[in-house]
């Protein structure tokens, strides 16, 4: 093929001819038409048809029956922390393997996390492990679980949805009965994905969303809180509109945050929802494409586990017996124009969480060096993919020689 020659030529003088993005928005008249109803009604700010529209229709997507719109993903977050009743010096388990948004939530609040590696077949959250540390690591003392190490209170599990694939829940609902722990599930990658049939969001006690630019849908920037518990939607309503008593007399009842998502932001929102089991089936027929053609690659193509529905936010593959990292490989499909990228630092690894305590297998560890996400944008045409894997395989022929 005559690109092969062009795009070599290309990035050698540093030119490449692709421009192909790793995930992002896809906006179109849909999101326009809303947000000029908006300024048409001067319903910009946050209170808004489109705020309360959107939250209706979060809730009933996931089969909760309360959502809370939020100013990000973090904000969700951070709400659903405080309103589990997290309290300072309380420890909580979290993904290692994630972006570092929820364990910064948890200092936020005053807490420490504890990071349990991810299991090798999934990447998700090990269960097996967290398991292990509730039963081994910890004391009940006093109708509470204290962890010996530390001799802090543990007071929540806080899993994440890792690229869009649910943890395996159900088990971890069981250890949150045993021992007496809120479940938080960070869900920000993981809209449209399902756990044994069920939309995710719905067995924990608070599930949290992202609509940062990246994410499946989409507000600009925002997020979301899902809950079946009437009073921590209450709760949550009021710390995130300033913990207001009295509207006009301006009394308020505690420390609350400016957190509310606005009209114009949850208008976006609304005609991305539209769309969204479109950018999921788009989303899933790239990661079914890249393992296809990449079948007889030295890799691992990331699969589905038996009772899940994945959003595959991101499409990713884990590099085997390259000798290289996934680092390195990104750095070189830069050149050719294709955003790549590994998947995070594990969080027991970040400077940001220096001294947080881990329980780990090293799976974490292993596919932070070995696992590179591809291009997942649902406008990604088969053109663009395909370009993507020619120049996989180029790399791996460019290392061999
Ligand atoms: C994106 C993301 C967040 C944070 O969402 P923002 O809207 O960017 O604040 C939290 N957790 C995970 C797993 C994410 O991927």
């Amino acid at each position: 093929m005559s690109t092969t020659y062009e795009s070599v030529g290309n990035a050698l003088h540093g030119a490449p001819k692709e421009n192909i993005p790793l995930s992002i928005p896809c906006v179109g008249p849909e999101e326009e038409a809303l947000l000029r109803d908006c300024v048409a009604t001067n319903f910009i700010s946050t209170v808004g048809p489109y705020v309360d529209a959107f939250e209706r229709r979060l809730a009933d997507y996931a089969g909760v029956s309360h959502a809370v719109a939020v100013a990000s993903g973090t904000a969700a977050l951070h709400t659903a922390l405080l309103c589990a009743g997290v309290k300072p010096n309380d420890e909580v388990l979290v993904s290692t393997l994630t972006f570092i948004a929820p364990a910064n939530a948890i200092r936020y609040v005053g807490a420490h996390p504890v990071f349990i590696d991810a299991e090798p077949r999934y990447w998700q959250m090990d269960v097996e492990l967290s398991a292990a540390f509730l039963n081994v690591c910890c004391d009940w003392r006093g109708g509470e679980l204290i962890n010996r190490a530390t001799g802090r209170r543990v007071s929540a599990i806080l899993p994440v949805h890792v690229l869009g694939h649910p943890a395996d829940i159900a088990p971890l609902v069981e250890l949150a009965q045993k021992y007496n722990l809120r479940l938080i599930e960070d869900a920000a990658e993981a809209l449209g994905a399902k756990y044994r049939g069920e939309s995710v969001g719905k067995a924990a006690d608070v599930a949290c969303l992202s609509f940062n630019g990246n994410k499946i849908v989409t507000t600009g920037g925002g997020g979301a809180i899902l809950t079946n518990n009437d009073v921590l939607a209450d709760q949550a309503r009021y710390i995130t509109t300033q913990a207001k008593d009295d509207s006009l007399a301006y009394v308020h009842g505690s420390v609350g945050y400016n957190y509310r998502l606005t009209n114009l932001q949850a208008a976006v929102g609304c005609a991305q929802l539209d769309k969204l089991e479109q950018f999921v089936a788009s989303r899933r027929a790239h990661a079914e494409y890249y393992c296809q053609a990449l079948s007889d690659w030295p890799c691992t193509v990331w699969r589905e586990s038996p009772n899940a529905f994945a959003t595959h936010w991101l499409s990713a593959i884990e590099l085997s017996g390259r000798g290289e990292t996934a680092l390195d490989l990104a750095h070189r499909l830069k050149t050719r124009g294709i955003e790549t990228r590994p998947l995070w630092q594990p969080l027991h690894r970040s400077p940001a969480h220096r001294g947080a305590q881990a329980v780990l297998s090293g799976v974490a560890d292993r596919l932070a060096d070995s696992v590179l996400c591809l291009p997942s944008s649902p406008q990604l045409t088969a053109e663009k993919r395909a370009y993507v894997v020619q120049e996989l395989r180029r790399e791996t022929l460019a290392r061999a020689a």
